[in-house]
């Protein structure tokens, strides 16, 4: 089973000075920040997933990339300009999720084809088409006339896919797009997709569906599977689910939601093999909008605040995981609480996570180095390190599965 983690241009600043919450003086973005595989001392993904609309811009307006980032990408290519390491491969696809709303897709498959060559991706996913919707009984004639639409629409764009990447003699492999709103019509699409000559596919759309009916679409798919077919779940990470994913045929899969856990997710923030711990909150005084507020309102002191702020880093910089060292940092969280004025307590939770205290045990290399500033929900530089942590308990989670033992594609083996 392999893992591909989709970019968003998440980086961090290896000189970032956390005493101090500075940024070296002279740094320049794109030559000095580093991605999870260059700060991590293994990359934690088989490869990494790159939108088109993410790099181009679409409907809802320009990408994440600046124009000098996106010149960067087309002018070196994939491999060199995120800096891979020797096999960690590239998936280039659409971005389908950011043209959604609209009646056809804006791109081409020439188009989508352009820019897998022009970037030097090995592999690419033909032009699809979102249907979002599960209704497991709805056949062509009684489902939404839009998703049997988007289905047939899907299908043809991957036939001009894959005829342009037969005509073009292309290195990138091909991967077909299938769509569907049931097990039936998935399994449809993927055997029109093995006709047309696709030993590659990428099944879309299945984000809201639930475990049990990703795996009765798996089970009818796997009904007209053609051996050798690998099949990809495009934004789906199900780790408990992972082994039968994988005896029903898949190879691979995509998602962000290890990494977004660490600053989007209420509590799951610090994630370890056996579950997730709440980071512990220090927002800075002048970046949180209620304290701020309240400080022009009068109503806190601002000297009192950053007090508060500073006593909180400094009991957690000190904590030694001994019970004394844990109520010193309650209470001084605590009291940073009062002066916030949340609408919520995490200190239940912050006992929980300091007495496990696991960034001290560990063995990525950046609980090594940053040790409890990890584990501190504070600034974009704490908050994606701690989501690159997360990655990589997630590639030992991956190593831990039974198939992916078994077929000898373990990230360890990837990574060496
Ligand atoms: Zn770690």
């Amino acid at each position: 089973m392999k893992f591909y983690f989709p970019d968003s241009q998440d980086l961090v600043s290896p000189a970032y000075d956390f005493l101090r919450d500075e940024y070296p003086a002279h740094r320049v973005r794109q030559r000095d920040d580093r991605y999870a595989h260059e700060v991590l001392a293994d990359a934690p993904y088989h490869g990494i997933l790159v939108s088109k609309s993410i790099v181009d811009g679409s409907i809802k307006g320009a990408g994440k990339y600046s124009g000098a980032q996106r010149a960067r990408l087309y002018r070196m290519g994939v491999h060199r300009f995120f800096r891979l390491p020797r096999g960690v491969e590239t998936l280039g696809d659409n971005g389908a999720f950011n043209y959604i709303d609209e009646p056809v897709p804006p791109v081409t498959a020439t188009e989508t084809l352009d820019f897998y060559e022009e970037c030097g991706f090995d592999a690419g996913v033909s032009t699809d088409h979102v249907i979002f919707g599960y209704e497991p009984d709805a056949t062509e004639k009684s489902a939404d006339p839009e998703w049997v639409e988007r289905r047939k629409l899907t299908l043809r764009l991957a036939e001009d896919f894959i005829s342009l990447t037969n005509d073009r003699r292309t290195r990138v492999q091909p991967v077909g797009a299938a769509q569907g709103w049931s097990p039936k019509s998935f399994a449809d699409s993927v055997k029109a997709l093995q006709e047309m000559g696709y030993g590659r596919i990428a099944l879309g759309g299945m984000v809201p569906l639930r475990t049990d009916q990703i795996l009765a679409c798996l089970a009818q798919i796997s009904t007209i599977l053609v051996p050798g077919t690998e099949l990809h779940l495009l934004g789906i990470n199900r780790i408990d689910a992972m082994d039968r994913f994988s005896e029903l045929g898949v190879t691979s899969f995509d998602s962000t939601s290890a990494f977004r856990q660490a600053f989007m997710d209420d509590r799951k923030n610090y994630h370890t093999s056996e579950r997730a711990y709440v980071a512990i909150r220090v927002p800075q005084v002048d970046g949180n909008p209620t304290l701020k507020r309240a400080i022009l309102a009068g109503s806190v002191s601002q000297r009192d605040a950053l007090t508060a702020e500073r006593e909180a880093l400094k009991a957690l910089r000190a904590f030694d995981g001994t019970p004394a060292g844990r109520q010193g940092c309650l209470d001084a969280l605590g009291a940073y609480e009062v002066v916030c004025q949340g609408k919520k307590s995490y200190l239940d939770a912050y006992a929980e996570t300091l007495e496990a205290a696991p960034w001290r045990v560990c063995p990525c290399s950046i609980c090594q180095e940053h040790g409890v500033e990890v584990a501190i929900f504070r600034g974009t530089e704490r908050n994606k390190r701690r989501g690159f942590h997360n990655l990589s308990v997630l590639r030992q989670q991956m190593g831990q599965l039974v198939h992916s033992r078994a077929a000898g594609t373990s990230l360890a083996d990837a990574n060496t």
